[in-house]
C-alpha cells in the first residue's frame, strides 16, 4: 500500500483523509503546522465571522449537519462540525508540524518539516488552501497602537471605549465592523474600493429541510443561477447590480455616504458581498467612512493622502491574503529538480486545479484556478478529492503518475481565454496574480467542473517515474 502525506488539515485535508481512509487506503499522514485542525475556521476568529454561504451546503455532502443553528453558520459552529467531522482521521493528523518543502527523490517524496525531520511518502496531495496567509499592506510610517489582521485577532486587544481604525471593505470588514462597532467609541473605515453587497438570508434554526439535503440542493442550484448571472454578461450583471442598488439605496439614506459606497466596477468583479449590518454600521454617527486613499501610519493614527490625520487607538487590518501566491514559501521541487515556482513563475496552473507535467504523484485540493464567486467552494473541493481517488484507483500499481505536459496545457489556454471574456477580467482584484491573470477562479460553474472531474481520464496521464 502506497504511502499518502496531506498537507493542511482545514476542509479539504480532513475531507481528504476521511475519503481516502473510506476508500482503504490505511498509510495516510496529515501534516498540520497549527496545534488543531480546522484552517482558516480556526484562524478567523475576529467578531461576526461567519459563512456567507448557507451551511447546507458549506458542509461536506458525506458528513451532513441537520442542526445547524442558523441558516449561514457562525464560525465557532463551523468549527465545531470540522473537529467532529475530523474524529474518525484524527489518529492520522499530526499537528504542530508544518511542512517546508517537499523534494521528489527515486520516485519518491521527501518531505522536509520545519525543525529538520524528513518524511517519505509515495503520494503527496497539497491541502493548504488559497486563504492562509494574511496580506498586510507595506504602508510607511509607524502606528503607535495595538496593529493585527482580521485574521489573527488579539481578543486581548480591549476595544470597549477605543477609537479604531480599519483597513478594508472585504468579506471580512463586513463582518467584523458592525460588531466592533457596538463597543468601540469610534470606527473609522478605510473604503479603497466600495463593494457590491446583497442582503445576507440569515435566520437562526433553519427549518429541517432548508437545513438538510434539500436546501443544500436548492443553496446549490441558487449559487449556480448567481455564477451565471455574474458570468454571463452585462446584461444579467445588470440585474444583479439593481439589486445590490436597492439595497443600497434601502440602507443608506444619505445620498453623499451612498455614492461613497456606490462600487465602480461591475458585480462579481470583487467577490459579491452579503451582508445586513454593514451599511446600517456605516450609517452610524460614530462610524466614519474616509475614502482618500492611506498614505501612512502615525503614531496616533492614519494619515490619507489628503493631508488629514485620521486618530485611532487600534489599527485593524482586513486587508485579504496572499491568495495568487499558491504554496507561497514551500518549496516543492518535482523530476528533475524541476521547482514548482518556476513552473508557475508567469501564474499558478494545474490540470482541472489538481495536477501539475513535471510533478508525479504530486495533487493539489483548493488549486489554481477552482475558486468560485458564487457558489461554495467545498463543492468544487468534494469534486477533487474524487478524482484524486480516481488517478490513485486507476494507478495503484503504476507509481509516479503525472499529466501530460500537452493536456495541461490545453486545459490552460482553454481556462485563460475563457477567464479573459469574465467579469474577473473587468477590474484589479485578489483573483488575480501579478501580471493580471486570473490563477484563482474557475471560469464555469460547478456543473461543468464536476462533469470534468466525474472520470479521470488514463490517456491524460503518463508514467513518468523519477
Ligand atoms: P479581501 O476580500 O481581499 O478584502 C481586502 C480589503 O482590503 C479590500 O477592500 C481591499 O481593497 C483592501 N485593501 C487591501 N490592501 C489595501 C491597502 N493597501 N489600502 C487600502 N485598502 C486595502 O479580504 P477579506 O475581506 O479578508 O476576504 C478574503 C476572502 O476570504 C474573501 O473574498 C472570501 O473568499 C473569504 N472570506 C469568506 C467569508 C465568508 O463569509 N465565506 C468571510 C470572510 C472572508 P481593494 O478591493 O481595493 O483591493
Amino acid at each position: 500500500m502506497r504511502s499518502i502525506v496531506v498537507i493542511g488539515a482545514g476542509f479539504a485535508g480532513i475531507g481528504m483523509a476521511l475519503s481516502l481512509r473510506r476508500a482503504g487506503f490505511t498509510d495516510v499522514t496529515v501534516l498540520e503546522r497549527a496545534d488543531d485542525v480546522g484552517g482558516v475556521w480556526r484562524d478567523n476568529t475576529y467578531p461576526g465571522a461567519a459563512c456567507d454561504v448557507p451551511s447546507s451546503l458549506y458542509s461536506y455532502s458525506f458528513a451532513p449537519n441537520a442542526s445547524w443553528p442558523r441558516r449561514y453558520a457562525e464560525q465557532p459552529d463551523i468549527l465545531a462540525y470540522l473537529r467532529r467531522t475530523a474524529e474518525p482521521v484524527r489518529d492520522l493528523v499530526r499537528t504542530g508540524c508544518e511542512v517546508v518543502g517537499a523534494t521528489r527523490v527515486d520516485g519518491r517524496w521527501r518531505v522536509d518539516v520545519a525543525g529538520g525531520e524528513v518524511i517519505e511518502c509515495d503520494v503527496l496531495i497539497s491541502a493548504v488552501g488559497q486563504l492562509s496567509r494574511p496580506s498586510v499592506p507595506d504602508l510607511p510610517g509607524r502606528f503607535g497602537g495595538p496593529a493585527f489582521h482580521s485574521a489573527r485577532w488579539r481578543h486581548d486587544v480591549d476595544l470597549r471605549g477605543r477609537r479604531v481604525a480599519v483597513i478594508g471593505t472585504g468579506a471580512s470588514a463586513v463582518q467584523f465592523v458592525p460588531r466592533v462597532r457596538r463597543h468601540a467609541r469610534h470606527v473609522t473605515v478605510f473604503q479603497r474600493t466600495a463593494p457590491h453587497v446583497l442582503p445576507k438570508p440569515d435566520r437562526a434554526h433553519p427549518s429541517r429541510w432548508l437545513g438538510g439535503r434539500l436546501g443544500r440542493v436548492t443553496t446549490f442550484l441558487a449559487g449556480e443561477l448567481l455564477t451565471a448571472a455574474l458570468t454571463a454578461g452585462p446584461a444579467s450583471r445588470a440585474a444583479v447590480e439593481a439589486l445590490t442598488g436597492l439595497h443600497r439605496f434601502w440602507r443608506v439614506r444619505d445620498p453623499v455616504l451612498r455614492a461613497e459606497l456606490t462600487p465602480g466596477a461591475p458585480a462579481g468583479c470583487r467577490r459579491l458581498l452579503f451582508s445586513n449590518d454593514w451599511y446600517p454600521a456605516l450609517t452610524r454617527p460614530d462610524v466614519d467612512v474616509v475614502t482618500s486613499p492611506v498614505a501612512e501610519l502615525t503614531e496616533r493614527g492614519v494619515r490619507t493622502a489628503d493631508g488629514v490625520e485620521h486618530p485611532a487607538d487600534v489599527l485593524v487590518y482586513g486587508t485579504g491574503f496572499a491568495a495568487a501566491d499558491f504554496l507561497g514559501p514551500l518549496r516543492v521541487r518535482g523530476r528533475d529538480g524541476r521547482e514548482l515556482a518556476d513552473a508557475w513563475a508567469s501564474g499558478a496552473r494545474a490540470h482541472l486545479g489538481v495536477t501539475v507535467p513535471g510533478f508525479p504523484d504530486f495533487f493539489l485540493l483548493y488549486g489554481p484556478n477552482t475558486n468560485l464567486g458564487g457558489n461554495s467552494v467545498l463543492t468544487m473541493v468534494e469534486s477533487q478529492i474524487r478524482y484524486v481517488l480516481r488517478v490513485l484507483r486507476h494507478f495503484a500499481h503504476a507509481p509516479g503518475v503525472e499529466v501530460r505536459a500537452e493536456v495541461a496545457e490545453a486545459f490552460d489556454a482553454e481556462v485563460q481565454r475563457r477567464l479573459r471574456r469574465s467579469v474577473w477580467s473587468l477590474c484589479a482584484s485578489w483573483y488575480r496574480a501579478d501580471g493580471g491573470r486570473i490563477t484563482t477562479n474557475w471560469p464555469g460553474l460547478v456543473w461543468e467542473y464536476r462533469r470534468r472531474t466525474a472520470r479521470a481520464d488514463p490517456a491524460d496521464f503518463r508514467i513518468a517515474g523519477g
